[in-house]
């Protein structure tokens, strides 16, 4: 059986780009793969979080984890931080990572030049801790967005370095992955190529909210002047509202909009109103659920202990194996 790994940092509530480009993925797989799916808080210490915060974001995204669909009976869902065996397999993997790689890293690049003041070293060890988080159950796949690829990418040629300088095959290549689809990469509502809750809170629609909020937010989206002549190019913002369309409507609810574009005589408002329609049917029995588990903190608790204990068994066997191929045996 394929083994299947993936996180999402808890910077806050998860929005719809995290649900259509990884947490959808993390739901169809647990019927048919080995799954792990955990939440990324060390990842989050780079921006120095308050700690009540924090731990209130770790609870939100595990709550938003299980009204989404993930089952604790099927996949191991799991804290990271509850997982420390995870960062020694990261200083292991330093030693396989190459300085001038991390610095030429997309993601690295863009966070230096935002957060000019706060340049440490573990924005820059980032992907190692990653890599560190899929390989510590020797995965095959790991379900991420696009903006994700460059980091397995770098997943797989660290595994691969080990494997080579230990003349051994232990480590699986690891491969970004979307079930059945190309990766995924959901648009903002404010005009943005990207769905982001820290570039731009306003252009996110997250799972937790409410239904009348969901609507105001679709309703204030950024639009155009509108088309001028038939078939004309789209400006980002109204491609955005398509593409949200795409994977939230019905096949002939984008075609009729395609078509009213294309003849100009589209009405944005229209538009959003069957958008903001479609969203909501979409979020709302996962924020009813969302309303129940904020009442459930002992079932909380438990699911985390438990998926700690499950996740510490794999985690366990692979360092223990990597320690031996290593020779960092006990005399
Ligand atoms: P931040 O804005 O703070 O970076 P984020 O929403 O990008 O947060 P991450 O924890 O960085 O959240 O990413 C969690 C998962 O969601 C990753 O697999 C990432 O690729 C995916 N993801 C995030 N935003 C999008 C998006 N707009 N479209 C598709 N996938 C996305
Ligand atoms: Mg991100």
């Amino acid at each position: 059986m394929e083994t299947v790994v993936s996180g999402i940092r808890p910077t806050g509530f998860l929005h719809l780009g995290n649900y259509f480009g990884a947490l959808r993925s993390f739901i169809k797989m647990q019927n048919e793969a080995d799954c792990f799916f955990f939440i990324a808080d060390y990842h989050s210490l780079t921006t120095h979080p308050k700690s009540s915060e924090l731990h209130t974001n770790i609870k939100n995204v595990l709550i938003d984890y299980l009204a989404a669909g993930l089952d604790p009976e099927k996949a191991t869902i799991y804290v990271q931080s509850d997982l420390p065996e995870t960062t020694e397999l990261y200083l292991l993997l330093n030693m396989f990572s190459y300085v001038g790689e991390l610095e030429r890293c997309v993601s690295f690049k863009e966070k230096i030049k935002k957060h000019s003041d706060n340049v440490n070293a573990g924005l820059l060890t980032y992907p190692v801790l990653q890599a560190a988080d899929v390989l510590i159950h020797n995965a095959d796949k790991v379900p991420v967005g696009k903006d994700q690829k460059q980091h397995l990418e770098m997943a797989r040629d660290f595994a691969q370095r080990f494997n080579y300088i230990y003349e051994t095959e232990y480590f699986k290549l690891p491969v970004a992955y979307n079930f059945g689809n190309e990766l995924v990469k959901l648009p903002g509502l404010d005009g943005s190529t990207k769905m982001s809750k820290s570039d731009n809170d306003a252009s996110c629609i997250y799972l937790s909210d409410p239904p009348e909020i969901s609507r105001k937010k679709v309703m204030k989206a950024v639009t155009d002047s509108g088309p001028t002549e038939p078939n004309q190019e789209k400006s980002q913002a109204i491609e955005n509202l398509f593409q949200l369309m795409k994977v939230v409507s019905k096949p002939d609810t984008l075609t009729f909009f395609e078509e009213q574009y294309n003849a100009c005589q589209i009405r944005y408002g229209d538009m959003k109103k069957q958008l903001a329609d479609d969203i909501i049917n979409f979020t709302a029995p996962i924020y009813k659920r969302i309303l129940e588990l904020r009442d459930q903190p002992h079932y909380l608790s438990r699911v985390a202990r438990q998926g700690a204990e499950k996740a510490k068994e794999s985690a366990v066997k692979t360092l223990k194996e990597v320690r031996e191929i290593i020779g960092l045996k006990s005399l």
